[in-house]
């Protein structure tokens, strides 16, 4: 059995790929290793994808998303990636459970919460240390937490740690953030959230769970521990590339090379979503992605003198 699209991930941009793929009758196959939605799917509300007035709960437009692709007749397996050969007219996906065979191949994997790589952080994760705001929050009722990181992961997952921990304080390494305007306004509104500019988290501190951290004053270079229940970090993301041979062209931090067409350096493989090079990481240009690499996948295919 040879697939014409393999996708392989279920965030908004492989789930959009997978709905045009099978709508457009193309034998396409979606591998994803846990739960669709993506890095979206950790967002208790998304205020800007279009469509939703009073906004959608990130999990809740995942399975939207997947069961509109399923209505389609996508084919959705549920298992780990472990390798790819992309090079050829034939590709092969490895995973940890079997194997799949395919003409074009969607990646569409897009990209996980980086560590702060400080002391204490892997020993204390799961023990007041947290990537997850949405996940992890409601453990933190009445209590005080620090968020680490300036963007709009870092701010909305502060803004939505204020319904249930007494204070969050925002460690930023900068004077200002990164975060859209809006988010910025809501934070320095919100009288639970207090910042601690210009520095860094150097050390978490606790045995069985995490009682402070260590903070660096990166101007003045003085150091002072602040007691903390738990400490949420939002610093950024990696690419999930891999599995992936050599052979496709990534930046130094991972991220596929490919403009808005999709179209990798390789023959029938294509980049969608926050895995490949672009400007705005967001669902609405997820899903953009994921309707292009089809379009690509389907010309590439008319040319293969597949139809
Ligand atoms: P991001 O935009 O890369 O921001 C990462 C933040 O962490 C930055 O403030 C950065 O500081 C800080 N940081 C990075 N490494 C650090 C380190 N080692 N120590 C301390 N701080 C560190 O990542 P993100 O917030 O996860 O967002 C990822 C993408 O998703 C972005 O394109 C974002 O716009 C998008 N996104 C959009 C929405 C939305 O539209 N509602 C929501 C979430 C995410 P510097 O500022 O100094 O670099």
């Amino acid at each position: 059995m040879c697939y014409d699209v393999i996708i392989i991930g279920a965030g908004p941009a492989g789930l959009t790929a997978g709905l045009y793929g099978a709508r457009a009758k193309l034998k396409t196959l979606l591998i994803e290793k846990s739960m669709p939605g993506g890095r979206a799917a950790t967002t208790d509300i998304i205020e800007n994808y279009p469509g939703f007035p009073e906004g959608i709960n990130g999990f809740e437009l995942g399975i939207k998303m997947k069961e509109q692709a399923e209505k389609f007749g996508l084919e959705i397996v549920t298992d780990d990636v472990t390798a790819a050969e992309l090079q050829g007219e034939i590709k092969t996906i490895r995973t940890n459970n079997s194997e799949y065979r395919g003409k074009a191949v969607i990646i569409a994997t897009g990209a996980r919460a980086n560590e702060l790589e400080v002391p204490g952080e892997r020993a204390l994760t799961g023990r007041g240390v947290s990537y997850c705001g949405t996940c992890d929050g409601a453990f933190f009722q009445d209590q005080q937490v620090v968020v680490v990181g300036g963007g709009d992961t870092a701010i909305e997952e502060a803004l939505f740690l204020t319904r249930f921990a007494s204070k969050v304080t925002v460690i930023h390494r900068r004077d200002s953030l990164r975060a859209t305007k809006i988010l910025q306004d809501r934070a320095f509104a919100e009288p639970k959230i207090s910042f601690i500019w210009n520095s860094a988290v150097e050390r978490i501190i606790g045995e069985e769970k995490v009682t402070g951290v260590e903070v660096h004053n990166l101007l003045e270079d003085t150091r002072e521990t602040l007691a903390t229940d738990g400490v949420f970090i939002f610093v950024g993301a990696t690419p999930e590339t891999e599995f992936l041979a050599q052979g496709l062209k990534c930046t130094e931090k991972g991220y596929i090379v490919a403009d808005e067409t999709t179209v990798t350096c390789m023959p029938g493989v294509f980049a969608a979503g926050d895995v490949r090079t672009k400007e705005l990481r967001q669902v609405v240009t997820a899903v953009a992605d994921g309707a292009n690499a089809i379009i690509a996948a389907e010309k590439y295919l008319e040319g293969c003198g597949n139809k």
